[in-house]
Parts: C-alpha cells; structure tokens; sequence
C-alpha cells in the first residue's frame, strides 16, 4: 500500500511540473508565427544530429584534432615542404632496398615479337629465380616457407601437372577435382571436430577465407536488419579482417588484448557487444605473437547474445590439431566448443600444400548459404560459385590434395611434434636472456618478443648481418620467429639463441645507439599520428613493386602526393 502512495506522490510532483514546463515553453513561443516555429524546430534538429555526428565518430575527437591540425600544416608554406621532404626521404628509404634500384636491371616491357624456344625460357626462368639475396633454404627466415621438402616438391608438381588444364567451375568436365575439393574440405572438417553437418570451402589462401566469414555472417547481419554491421576482433588479429572490413563496408571494432598474457580481453569484447555486432573473432594463434584467444569464454558471449564467432586458425590450423596426439594438449577450440560459427585454417602454411589453398569451414550449411554467390538471370548462363574467384585453379587443388594424402596423421603429427619441441626450447632459452621478454605465453609455433633495455628493432637489424630474417611487429614494438620444418634439423635453435645472445650483447655495449635501416622505419611510422601519411608512404612502395624502368632512370622517384 505505501508503495502506491509513493507513486501517486511521484505522479503528482512529475505532473506539475510536466505543466510548469509547458507553462514555460508557451510562454517562450508566444510572440512565434508558425513558421518561426518550424523553422526554429528544423535547425534545432538538424544541428542536433550534426553535432551527434562531429561527436560521435569511431575516431576521437582529439585524434581527429591533431590529423586536422597535421592536414594543414601540410599545406602551410614552409612546414608543408619540410614534411613533404620527410615523406620523400621515407619513401627513398624503404625502397632503396628494392630491386627496381638494382643498376644492371632490364625489364621486359612487351611480348617477344617471336616466341622463344622452351630451353631458352627455361633458362630465364632460372636467372629470375636467383635474383633474391635472402636465401629462403637455409632455414634462416621466419615462416615463409613451411615445409620445402624436395620429395614433396616433386610430388605436387607431378599432381599439379595432371590437373594443370582443369576448373572447378567446370564440374561437368573435371568431376575428379570436385571430388578433390569436396575432400580436402571434409578431412579439414573432420580434423577440427566438425559434425556431419560442418561443411566448408577451398579457397586461394587464408586471406579470402577471412574474407568469405566476414562476407557470410554481414548478409546473415543485413538479414537479421542490423544496417551497420561490425566485427570485434582482438587488437592482434589478422589484417585480412582490416582488409574484409573495408571491402564489405563493416565496421572492424579492435578489442584490446591482456597486457600479460596478450590474449584478448574477454570483458572488454563483452562490453562493445552492441546491436550492431555481426561477428565475434578469435585467433588460434594470432599472427604477431602466435597466442590463442581464450576462445572458450568468447564462445560463451557468442551462444549467450547469439553471435556468430569466427575462429581464425589460418596459421597454425595444421598445428593445434595435431597437438594433443603429438604430446602438447591445448585448451578447445574447436567446433566441439559450443559457439564456434567457422573456422579459417591455410593448407599453404602448416599443411605443407603448395601457395594458393585455403580451408573456410561451417559449423553447418545454414551459414554456407550466405557465402555463395548465385546470379540466376545471367545471360552467359544461370551462374553460381561458392567463393570470390570465378575460374579456379585446379591444379592446386588436386596437390593439395596429394599433399594431404601423402603427409597423413602420421606425418603431420610428427613434423607437429619436432615444429612445437623447437618453438617451445627456442621459448624457454629466450626467456632466461638478459634484456629481452617473451611476449605472453606462446603455445604452438610463433615466439615474439621485445626489450625495456634497447630498441628491439636493433636485434632484427643486428640479427640480418648474421643472415637471420625476423618479422618486426609494431604496437607494441617487437620481433618474431615463426618455427617451422626449416627449422628443426639438429643444432638449428641453438644456433639461433646463440646470434640472438651475441647480437644483444653487441647492443648492450650501447643500448641508446641510432637505430638504422628498415627498423628505423619502423620505429618512426609507429610515431606518425596522422596514419594515412603512412599507407601515403606504403602506396609508393606498392607502387614501386610494379616499376619496370631501368635502374639508371630511377633516381626521381615520385613523391607521394599531396592530399587533397
Ligand atoms: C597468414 C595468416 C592469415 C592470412 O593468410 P594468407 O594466406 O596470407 O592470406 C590470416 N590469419 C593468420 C593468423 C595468419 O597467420
């Protein structure tokens, strides 16, 4: 009974002064016309949503200050050429280790008028291939090269060979390479615990995998009526969710990571769950410090507001399947957890198959449906395929697939079992060296880490004059070593922990010595706020890439132009 009493008093003070305001507001607009009126309620309306959206951006309002200040300054008079020098200096910088500046370079730049003779091609092709001076076969690089084992070269060649003319577009003509296919995407499904109802695609790499999740679960998305789809992914994730995101028109929302363990923080992940959420992603393991996500309690946000969750395995999906049989239990991460939408894992890394093969798979074909294209008013044909690439190329396909068949558990197992005792020796030899730390607790191939002592960038420019070749990783700076089968004759990992040592006891002669090189660049585009002069920069270096000047003409290269 008090209860309704409250709650009359609460009505009655709400009431009056419901009345004193409208009192007041009448009082305000008593001298109005009606069109002052509408037209006060116009601009008092469009300003409002203006003003929404000036402050409610997905970059903050500072960082938006300062890229606006930075725009400007470009445009000043004598600070605008200062930093225009700058960017030239970079862009002369990154590419004055490319090819294109090699003096002595010819390119071809149109067709033989009379073809050559097959011997003569030939003996090109082997000229083109000794241009590189990073030598890949000495196992001194990291990742890369997953296998490069002679005998499975051979073999695949030879499949490839016999498959060479065939197109999964045309099932008619070439069944044998959709059966392939249907396989190859059936033992992935099988490996990864996926019931009868999991189901998949072969796609042309890890990249477009991601690429067919994200395209999937938007349409689902745009179904549901979400019209702003977003993804919330870790901070560490694949850039091909970058890539996705900026294709497909999502929002891709980063999630930071556990400074310790450099998992992603499942309350912060909990937390940007919106309506808007099309997606929940997880690494198993990521890229720049080959941690896995505790994909576990991200399943449970998934199943809990009924999200899909992609689980990206690209890298080490041939790995952590493996692990359990080859002595090194990992926590689920499977289909067999519940939550789990896709996974993505690449044949081309841990399953030795050669470039160009990717597995994207479904825990059931509901979603699959989301992925295929179907355009049923074509005039060339009532036209459908399942992935991005129309023609696809069957060749690779079917060595894939031989790949598979011939390695089998047996040796997949193995090689996982010599690839994870290496990382994990090379790990724990790190982490007793002085001046250096271990990045998290890396559980499967990749070791990652930096220094509070000096710049880490030293050791990749220090370890490359000793013919190592590192990945340098930024936010927060860091290098790392992706273990594989070029890594695991006997005497290797010592070797390694050896020139790390040596290089750091170098270092340390002079720890605030100048960083130079491509570390140095490194260091500096971490700093620049204004991350579009960045991708300016990187665009020229793409652009380079496709130069085929010769060397003698390449010393005006083109400046990265002025923004609009
Ligand atoms: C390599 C990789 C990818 C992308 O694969 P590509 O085959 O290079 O397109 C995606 N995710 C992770 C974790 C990777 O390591």
């Amino acid at each position: 009974m008090d209860l309704w009493k409250t709650l009359e008093i609460y009505r009655e003070i709400g009431l009056k002064y419901l009345y004193e305001i409208r009192a007041y507001v009448n009082g305000l607009c008593s001298g109005m016309e009606a069109w002052q009126l509408i037209t006060v309620t116009f601009v008092t309306t469009l300003l409002a949503v203006w003003l929404y959206e000036f402050l409610f951006q997905s970059e903050s309002l500072i960082s938006r200050f300062k890229i606006q200040c930075i725009k400007i300054s470009r445009k000043l008079p004598f600070i605008g050429v200062q930093i225009q020098k700058k960017l030239d200096k970079a862009v002369d910088d990154m590419i004055s280790t490319m090819l294109c500046l090699k003096d002595g370079i010819s390119y071809v730049k149109a067709l033989p008028a009379k073809g050559l003779e097959q011997a003569k091609v030939l003996q090109k092709v082997k000229e083109y291939n000794s241009l590189g001076n990073v030598p890949w076969d000495n196992g001194k690089i990291s990742g890369a090269v997953y296998s490069g084992e002679e005998r499975l070269t051979e073999l695949f060649v030879k499949v490839y060979a016999e498959f060479a003319w065939s197109n999964p577009l045309h099932v008619e003509l070439f069944p044998g390479v959709q059966k392939m296919e249907a396989e190859v995407v059936r033992m992935t499904c099988t490996l990864f615990n996926g019931g009868p109802e999991s189901c998949g695609s072969m796609t042309s790499g890890g990249t477009e995998s991601i690429l067919m999740a994200c395209k999937t679960y938007r349409d689902l998305a745009f179904k549901k009526g979400i019209k702003h789809p977003e993804i919330l992914a870790p901070n560490s994730v694949h850039a091909a969710f970058d890539k996705a995101a900026h294709y497909f028109r999502m929002k891709l929302v980063h999630i930071p990571l556990d400074k310790k363990t450099m998992q992603v923080d499942v309350k912060a992940m909990a937390k940007a769950i919106s309506q808007n959420t099309a997606m929940l992603v997880c690494s198993a393991p990521n890229f720049p410090h080959g941690i896995i996500d505790p994909i576990e309690d991200v399943a449970k946000l998934a199943v809990k507001y009924k999200i899909p969750f992609h689980v990206d395995a690209c890298l080490g999906g041939f790995l952590i399947v493996f692990m359990k049989k080859a002595g090194f239990p990992l926590q689920p991460f499977d289909f067999g957890v519940k939550g789990v939408t896709s996974i993505s894992a690449d044949t081309h890394k841990y399953g030795y198959a050669p470039k160009g093969s990717s597995v994207i798979m479904y825990k059931n074909e509901k979603y699959r449906h989301y992925q295929f294209f179907v355009a049923p008013d074509w005039q060339g044909g009532i036209y459908a395929s399942p992935t991005i690439a129309g023609s696809r190329a069957g060749g690779i396909i079917a060595a894939c697939w031989a790949t598979m068949m011939h390695i089998g558990e047996d040796g997949y197992v193995k090689a996982t079992k010599k690839i994870i005792e290496t990382a994990r020796f090379i790990d724990s030899e790190l982490r007793k060296t002085k001046n250096i730390f271990v990045l998290g607790k890396p559980q499967v191939s990749v070791v990652a880490i930096g220094s509070d002592s000096f710049d880490i960038f030293q050791l990749s420019n220090s370890l490359s004059t000793k013919g190592w070749n590192l990945n340098n990783l930024q936010f927060p700076s860091s290098i790392h070593m992706c273990i594989t089968l070029q890594h695991i004759k006997p005497g290797f990992a010592t070797q390694f922990i050896k020139d790390v040592r040596e290089s750091i006891n170098e270092i340390m002669k002079d720890p605030r010595a100048k960083t130079t090189g491509k570390g140095a660049i490194y260091g500096m585009a971490q700093c620049i706020p204004d991350r579009s002069m960045v991708t300016e920069v990187v665009q020229c270096y793409l652009d380079c890439l496709y130069r085929t000047d010769d060397a003698s003409n390449n010393k005006h290269l083109n400046s990265p132009p002025v923004p609009p």
